[in-house]
């Protein structure tokens, strides 16, 4: 018997057999260092010889079209030739593989408030990823938006607690498809448990000073969801909470996560958090006692912690680990690798990629995502512009006609990947390209402004753990040469269409921001358009909600466009244009100015006075809102019982008018408030929606339900219950109080 065939009759290479039986097979099989390595993934970009010969690594990330070739022929050099899990940020389309269609950010797609839409999305991305070789994409985001200012607020489903899980579980439903045995299927991953949004003053991963019990009450829920709905890895956090990292969080972990809600998923670590115990948070005195937290606390997988190879096979021969420690995360990797079936087809990239990847029927989802992310916040008027007039458009601003920052974040050109810095251009339509794709109209473009530039950070290039330190932002001065043009085009013009917002720059990860407003010349050139007194579209194509200067209440509309993807400018054109009803709605509320921090809208009641000294504390726009370019009224809400018992589901009805003249998609909302509550709560919250189509004229009675079981809070011990006692049932078109009917209803 050769060799070989004795290693294809090896039990574990048998697919009859049972994946119990072929894990454990395999795990007897495997050295103190195979196992160690088999939990680890490294960056491809490094040296993976080393990594996949010398370590023996289970899983690898960030790898370029060539380099998961390359990675494969290795591991069919090792002794048991265990396949590897490849995963990829693959957050609103396939980000980083040149040519795939890239949607718009997960903030953008919140706001279609559509979990349909949104699994088709993760759908489509899963078909895209799985063909070019990759397992594992490292999305959803599950994080609650808070503070603003986060850098990572484009990457969240917004702020609600509800509205995230039903997205989130729409996704994962479209990654994992129908199984892990479905060659479409990817694994997802529910990110970043959990806390990680709470920051002080934005700044990313910055300790979480949150209780357990407010974790409980909005935090978890979505995770909780998603974990008993099978999503099949969790990621860790970076932050700290309660002093205690998140990767070793026991409490989080094993009494939550793996006991309450019984989760038998797969563990894994952000980026080197086993490492940053060490170097960052100096909370672990050496790689070896890191190593041993982690492992000890049930992780199953580390990214990128290189040292975690050598310190855990120090804590085993220091004691400080047993050789067995690593047996049951190793087995859950193995477990995923079988389910997948990488044993008998590593899931290489497929040949004919071109039918796949970018496809024309996935450029048509993403057109129809684009146009339901997009939403309307002011209109005089002057919105949807005449299709048939001879229209004169100046299309004005640093944002009008630049493709990849239209892509946003955890795309082409964000820099997360070495290999490409940008999506093939002519895939991308920007809203100067969409607006000048409208017949009959003469477009004119100026610039206007610049937004910033770069420099670098005195400190030096690099963190200490060699991750590249972000340069720099230094605004743009004025260009009066800039605004003098983009004037004398608005001045030849019927209407403007100025484009601002951020750039990639302002956006992502220790990219935090200060402030909310717009950067560098972008100000003044509003002004200097508003001054000119023909209308102003302002487009705002922003990351996350900026704030808007004072002139920006004299635009004759103003519409947020969230990274819209590679079909934003065309959406966005077909809605100026009238071609396409408006119909998005915040997933988020805007604040006035930066220090109203937080806006959102659920906050917990209490406090002296409703404003500041100088500003009111009401948002610029609040979650929820969003217009139509017809007007939509809500009347005669009524309840089919008023007293309920906690078995019970409240039925309503409401009826909603089209009271305009054009068509309009409505999302009907529905919040619940706890009139007195044992201990504080929000003084609403979100608990289901109806998104409905109501004809110019039409009246639609429209029927919603509620399980009374959803009235709850999370009491002063942690534990979540209904409290019986008073309730009101508020429906509306959004969370503002004056928008929504209200009707009482008694929990008895
Ligand atoms: C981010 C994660 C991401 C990982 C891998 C981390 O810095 O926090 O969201 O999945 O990098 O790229």
């Amino acid at each position: 018997m050769t060799s070989q065939t004795l290693t294809e009759s090896l039990p574990y290479l048998d697919p009859e057999l049972p994946i119990a039986a072929r894990v454990a097979d395999l795990l007897d099989r495997m050295t103190v260092e195979e196992k160690v390595g088999q939990m680890l993934q490294l960056d491809a970009r490094d040296d993976l010889d080393d990594h996949v010969l010398g370590k023996h690594v289970g899983s690898i990330l960030h790898t370029s079209p060539e380099r998961i070739i390359r990675a494969n022929e290795l591991t069919s050099q090792t002794r048991l030739r265990i396949p590897l899990l490849v995963g990829e940020d693959c957050i609103h389309g396939h980000s980083f593989w040149p040519g795939a269609t890239i949607y718009p950010t997960q903030l953008g797609m919140a706001a279609t408030w559509d979990a349909e839409l949104v699994e088709k999305v993760a759908r489509a991305t899963a078909v895209e990823v799985a063909a070019t070789g990759i397992h594992w994409t490292f999305s959803p985001v599950l994080c609650i938006a808070r503070d603003l200012r986060w850098g990572r607020i484009d990457e969240t489903f917004g702020e609600d607690p509800f509205l995230i899980g039903e997205l989130a579980a729409a996704m994962v439903r479209g990654y994992q498809g129908e199984g892990l045995d479905d060659p479409t299927a990817i694994l997802a991953t529910a990110k970043h448990f959990a806390g990680y949004s709470e920051t002080q003053g934005g700044r990313d991963a910055s300790e979480a000073d949150i209780s357990r019990r407010k974790l409980r009450s909005w935090f978890l829920p979505p995770f909780e969801r998603v974990a008993r709905e099978g999503c099949r890895t969790f990621m860790l956090g970076y932050q700290t909470t309660d002093g205690v990292p998140i990767t070793v969080n026991d409490w989080l972990l094993s009494d939550v996560l793996r006991g309450e809600w019984g989760y038998t998923g797969t563990l894994i670590t952000d980026w080197d958090n086993v490492g940053r115990m060490v170097w960052e948070q100096h909370v672990q005195p050496d790689y070896a006692h890191a190593s041993a937290a982690a492992v000890t606390a049930g992780n199953d997988m580390v990214m990128n912690t290189p040292g975690f190879f050598a310190g855990a096979l120090e804590a085993v021969s220091n004691g400080l680990l047993a050789e067995d420690a690593f047996d049951d995360a190793v087995a859950r990797i193995l477990t995923l690798k079988f389910e997948l079936g990488l044993f008998e087809n590593p899931r290489l990239p497929q040949d004919e990629l071109d039918a796949v990847v970018g496809s024309a029927a996935h450029a048509e989802l993403n057109l129809e995502t684009a146009r339901r992310s997009i939403v309307l916040l002011e209109n005089d008027g002057v919105l949807p512009l005449d299709a048939a007039a001879p229209l004169k458009v100046a299309v004005v601003g640093p944002l009008a006609d630049d493709a990849q920052t239209q892509l946003g974040d955890w795309a082409g050109g964000s820099g997360q990947a070495g290999w490409l810095d940008g999506q093939p251009r002519e895939m991308i339509t920007t809203v100067l390209d969409g607006l000048a794709g409208v017949d009959g109209w003469s477009v004119t473009h100026a610039r206007g402004a610049e937004i910033l530039t770069l420099e670098d950070d005195p400190r030096g290039a690099k963190f200490p753990d060699g991750q590249p330190r972000p340069s720099v932002v230094v605004p743009a001065p004025v260009d009066d040469a800039l605004i003098a043009e983009a004037v004398a085009a608005a001045a030849a013009s019927d209407v403007v269409v100025a484009v601002v917002g951020d750039r990639i720059e302002l956006v992502g990860e220790g990219r935090s921001t200060a402030t909310l407003e717009l950067i560098g010349g972008q100000n003044a050139l509003l002004d200097a358009l508003i001054a000119t007194g023909k209308p102003v579209v302002v487009v705002l194509l922003a990351s996350k909600p900026l704030v808007l200067p004072a002139s920006a209440s004299q635009a004759a509309a103003v519409i947020w466009a969230a990274n819209p993807g590679m079909q934003g400018g065309r959406a966005l054109a077909e809605i100026i244009s009238g071609a396409v009803e408006p119909s998005g709605r915040l997933p988020i509320s805007f604040a006035r100015h930066v220090g109203q921090q937080p806006t959102y809208y659920n906050q917990i009641r209490g406090q002296h006075g409703d404003r500041y000294a100088d500003l009111t504390q009401s948002p610029a726009w609040a979650f929820g809102e969003g217009l139509s370019y017809s007007t939509v009224s809500y009347s005669d809400l009524s309840l089919v019982t008023e007293v309920l018992g906690h078995g019970d589901t409240i039925v309503a009805e409401v009826t909603v008018t089209n009271t305009g003249s054009r068509p309009a998609r409505e999302t009907v909302q529905v919040y619940v408030r706890d009139s007195v509550t044992s201990v504080s709560w929000a003084d609403k919250e979100l608990k289901t929606y109806h998104q409905v189509d109501v004809a110019p004229g039409e009246s639609v009675r429209v029927r919603l339900e509620l399980p009374v079981a959803e009235c709850s809070i999370v009491d002063a011990a942690g534990i979540r219950l209904v409290e019986s006692g008073a309730f009101e049932l508020l429906v509306g078109p959004s969370s503002r109080d004056d928008a929504l009917l209200s009707a009482a209803f008694t929990v008895a």
